[in-house]
C-alpha cells in the first residue's frame, strides 16, 4: 500500500484543545505526513466545550452514530471541520462538553469521570471506524493513555477486518486507571471478552496505557533515549515489564516541531520578528520589552533564564527554585517562569520572585503569546527536567536563539548535544545528576559564556537557529512505522 489512510486518535489539538506537547504533535504530524504524500491523515477530537465556543465551521457527517452501552443505545453527533489544515472529525457527545479538555481539577467530578469519558471517546472511535462514509482507516494512531483500550476494542470488534493499530506514548506518567471490573461493565464485555484485559495492579485496577502498551500492532514513545529509558524501573513508571515484553515492537521517534507557526520571522505574537542573522540586534529589542513586561531592569547584559513549562516535578522546578536564590541575589541573572501546576511549586515560584523582584518574575497562567516573548526575549531556556519524553520547549528555544539548559534524560539527550562535550556541534548546556548543585554548576558555565565570550556565545545561538528541526526528519520515521504496523497485522 503507497499511501495509508491514517486516523489520528488524540485527546488535544493545537491550538483549540492545547494543554502540552502532545497537542503539537497531534496537529503538526498528521499535517507532515500530508503535504508530504506519505499518509492520508485525518483526527478525530472529543467535541469539548472549548473547541464548541470558538464556533468553527463543521459539516454533519453522521447525524447519529450508535454506541452501544451497558445502560443502552447512546448517540454521538460527528461533525467535521478542518483545524490549521487538518481535517478533524469532532465527536459531539454530552459527556464531553462539559469542564475542558481534562476534568481531574474540578473537586465535585467523580474521580474516575476523565477515564470513564475517554472509555466512552474509546468506544465512539471504534464505531466510528465501521460508519464514516469517505475514510476508511488502514491504520489508527492512537496517543497516550485515553485512548489504549482503542487497539483492544478494535481486535475485539473487528478481529482481523480491523485496521493496523500504532500506540504513540508521550507520557508514561499519565496512565488512566479504573477498576477493572468497573471498566468491564461499562464495555459490557463477555467473560471471553474480558479476558483480553488481563493485566491487573495490586488494587484490581486496569491502566488504560498498559492496554495501549500491550495490544497495538507497534508502539512508539518520542525520542530514542526516552524508548531506552523506559524499559527500566527508574523510568518504566510500573510500565517497563509491559514495554519489555514489547521490545520487538518499540520505536523511539524525536518529535519535530511546526517550523512554519514557530517562525521568529514571521511570528506576530513577538514585539519583533529576526533572523539568524540579525538576531544580536533583534532579540536583544525583544528582551528589554520582555523585561518591561516582567517589571525587571532592562538591562541587556544581565544574562536572562527562561523556563515555559508544566510546574510540576517532572520538569525539575524544584532544582531552579533552589539553584537560582544564589544568582538572582548576586544579580548574576535574570528568571522569567511561566507555567501551572502543582499549587506548591505555584506558590514557591511566587516566593522566590517576590523574594527578588529585581531579578526574578513568573506569570503564573496559560499563555501562548507571552511563551513566545520568553523564547524569543531569553538568552537560556531551562529544562532542568526529571524525566522527559522528547520535550518541545527546547526545540521552540532553539529555534528562537534561546540557548537550552538541559537535564541529560530522554528527547533532551536526542535534541540537544552537550557543547561542553562538542564545542563545533554542541546546542546547550547538559547536566546529567538530578540534583540542584549539577545545576548551578551549568547555569555557572551558561554564564561565564555569556558575559565572558560574547562571540562564542552568538555562535552557540546561531547554530541552535540554523538547525532543521521541522518534522522533515521524523514523518517519514512515521511512515514507516505504519507499514511495519500493517505488516504485523497481516
Ligand atoms: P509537556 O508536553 O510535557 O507539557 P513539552 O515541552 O513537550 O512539555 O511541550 C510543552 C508545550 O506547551 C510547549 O509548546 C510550551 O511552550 C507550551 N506551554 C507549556 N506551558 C505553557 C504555558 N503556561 N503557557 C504557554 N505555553 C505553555
Amino acid at each position: 500500500m503507497s499511501k495509508p489512510n491514517v486516523l489520528f486518535v488524540s485527546a488535544e489539538l493545537t491550538p483549540v484543545a492545547k494543554v502540552g506537547g502532545l497537542a503539537d504533535v497531534a496537529a503538526a504530524l498528521p499535517k507532515a505526513l500530508n503535504r508530504t504524500g506519505q499518509a492520508n491523515a485525518r483526527l478525530v477530537l472529543p467535541l469539548y466545550d472549548v473547541i464548541q465556543k470558538l464556533s468553527l465551521a463543521t459539516e454533519e457527517v453522521l447525524a447519529a452514530l450508535e454506541v452501544i452501552t451497558p445502560q443502552g443505545k447512546e448517540t454521538v453527533r460527528v461533525l467535521m471541520t478542518n483545524i490549521d489544515g487538518n481535517t478533524v472529525y469532532l465527536a459531539e457527545h454530552e459527556r464531553f462538553s462539559q469542564d475542558g479538555v481534562y476534568m481531574q481539577k474540578q473537586q465535585k467530578t467523580h474521580p474516575f469521570a476523565e477515564t470513564q469519558r475517554f472509555l466512552f471517546f474509546s468506544q465512539v472511535v471504534v464505531a466510528l471506524i465501521a460508519a464514516l462514509p469517505d475514510f476508511h482507516p488502514d491504520v489508527v494512531h492512537c496517543h497516550d493513555w485515553h485512548t489504549g483500550l482503542v487497539p483492544v476494542l478494535l481486535q475485539l470488534a473487528y478481529g482481523n477486518k480491523r485496521p493496523a493499530t500504532v500506540f504513540t506514548i508521550h507520557n508514561l506518567a499519565m496512565q488512566g486507571r479504573w477498576n477493572r471490573e468497573e471498566i468491564l461493565g461499562a464495555l459490557g464485555l463477555t467473560p471471553d471478552a474480558a479476558a483480553t484485559f488481563s493485566r491487573v495492579d495490586e488494587q484490581g485496577s486496569l491502566s488504560f496505557i498498559e492496554q495501549g502498551i500491550l495490544g497495538a500492532d507497534v508502539v512508539n514513545t518520542v525520542s530514542r533515549t526516552y524508548a531506552e529509558e523506559i524499559l527500566t524501573p527508574e523510568y518504566g513508571a510500573g510500565m517497563e515489564h509491559a514495554l519489555q515484553e514489547r521490545t520487538a515492537d518499540l520505536y523511539g521517534i524525536v518529535n519535530g516541531i511546526d517550523t512554519e507557526h514557530f517562525n521568529p520571522e514571521t511570528d506576530v505574537a513577538i514585539p519583533s520578528q529576526y533572523t539568524a542573522a540579525n538576531a544580536v540586534q533583534i532579540k536583544r529589542r525583544n528582551k528589554m520589552a520582555l523585561q518591561r513586561e516582567f517589571s525587571l531592569p532592562e538591562t541587556p547584559a544581565r544574562p536572562l533564564f527562561g523556563f515555559v513549562g508544566r510546574l510540576t516535578d517532572q520538569k525539575g522546578m524544584e532544582l531552579i527554585l533552589d539553584a537560582f536564590p544564589d544568582f538572582l541575589r548576586d544579580e548574576k541573572a535574570q528568571l522569567i517562569i511561566l507555567g501551572t501546576g502543582d499549587p506548591a511549586i505555584e506558590e514557591a515560584t511566587a516566593r522566590l520572585c517576590q523574594a527578588y523582584p529585581n531579578a526574578a518574575g513568573a506569570k503564573i497562567t496559560f499563555d501562548a503569546a507571552l511563551a513566545q516573548h520568553i523564547y524569543a526575549g531569553a538568552d537560556f531556556f531551562l529544562m532542568p527536567s526529571k524525566f522527559e519524553p522528547c520535550g518541545l520547549g527546547q526545540q521552540i528555544a532553539l529555534r528562537y536563539g534561546a540557548v537550552p539548559v538541559v537535564r541529560s534524560t530522554g528527547g533532551l539527550v536526542d535534541t540537544v548535544p552537550d557543547y561542553g562535550e562538542n564545542p563545533h556541534d554542541g546546542l546547550g548546556f547538559r547536566f546529567t545528576e538530578f540534583t540542584s548543585a549539577a545545576l548551578t554548576r551549568t547555569i555557572e558555565k551558561a554564564i561565564a559564556l555569556f558575559t565572558t565570550q560574547p562571540d562564542a556565545y552568538t555562535t552557540l545561538q546561531k547554530r541552535g537557529m540554523e538547525q532543521d528541526l521541522s518534522w522533515n526528519h521524523s514523518a517519514p520515521k512515521y511512515a514507516t512505522l505504519y507499514t511495519k504496523a500493517l505488516t504485523k497485522r497481516g
